[in-house]
């Protein structure tokens, strides 16, 4: 009485012969649905005792003149790899939630063009200087979906083309129209960019190019796949181009579909 889960494969030979496979994939199935359950639930039971943690650490701190030197070094240490495990807690739980919820179907637009000014806004902040920033807008559109996961998803690019980029760097944010109607949504950067080889796996948990540079630079290994699952969720999909030395370009193609003209300036108000 279970549900079954089936995957089925057509090939077409010549005008009328059809080769058809069906797998029974139903274990396989839901050994990934237990896989997700255990990960959001661990990272869920982790959050108190984090918490708990990083508190006791920051009472401490706040009166480090009065402890020895030797402690604080510790506690500083603790206090940074608490921070790391919160945001690798906090970016699971984010990644989970994502994974087992619907598509996106709310109707509600929203700007484009405002969101690309804001994640410039924020990245300038994030960069202090470091960096220089470009926005390049060839079309005002407005999306239907969910506008803040596709700016934490904007954010995330932006801010991995400030950590994966030397001081100086430019970072540029584009949007145009491709030529079937399809939206175009890049970011890119003048950095030293990634070999070919590891574009198609970036997308996975946890896969780094340079784990130590990752985690050196406050990275979770979970910012792509956070992404990519962010744009599934509205039909859209993450392309990724490289030339090794010249620099990486991130970007998230959006169906048409989603996409509508800028409404009159009182509906705009409404929204
Ligand atoms: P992380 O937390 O490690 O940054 P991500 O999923 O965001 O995790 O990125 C995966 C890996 O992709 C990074 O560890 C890095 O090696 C590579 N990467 C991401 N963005 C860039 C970029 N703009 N330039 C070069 N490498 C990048």
């Amino acid at each position: 009485h279970d549900a079954v889960t089936l995957e089925v494969q057509v090939t077409l030979f010549g005008d009328d012969e059809r080769l058809i496979v069906i797998r029974d994939v139903t274990r396989l199935h839901r050994l990934e649905l237990m896989r997700r359950d255990f990960v959001a639930n661990v990272s869920h039971e982790l959050r108190t005792p984090l918490t708990v943690l990083a508190g006791y650490l920051e009472t401490w701190l706040d009166h480090r003149d009065a402890l020895p030197e030797r402690l604080v070094r510790g506690l500083t240490q603790m206090e940074t790899q608490t921070d790391r495990m919160q945001r690798l807690v906090s970016d699971l739980l984010t990644l989970s939630r994502l994974e087992t919820a619907d598509r996106h179907d709310s109707t509600r637009p929203f700007s484009i063009t405002a969101l690309c000014r804001q994640a410039i806004a924020d990245g300038e902040a994030l960069a202090d200087d470091s960096h220089h920033f470009r926005l390049e807008l060839d079309d005002d559109r407005w999306l239907r979906g969910d506008e803040q996961e596709l700016s934490s998803a904007l954010s995330n690019l932006i801010y991995n083309a400030v950590r994966y980029t030397p001081e100086a760097s430019t970072v540029t944010l584009r949007y145009r129209r491709s030529p079937n109607g399809d939206g175009a949504l890049e970011v890119s950067d003048d950095g030293d960019g990634i070999e070919p080889h590891h574009l198609d796996r970036l997308t996975e948990r946890f896969y780094r190019v340079d784990k130590s540079r990752s985690v050196a630079s406050g990275g979770t290994g979970l910012g792509l796949a956070i992404v990519k699952h962010v744009l599934l969720r509205h039909d859209a999909r993450l392309e990724i181009e490289s030339t090794p030395g010249q620099g990486a370009l991130f970007r998230c193609v959006l169906p048409a579909a989603r996409l509508m003209a800028a409404p009159a300036a009182e509906a705009a108000i409404d929204q």
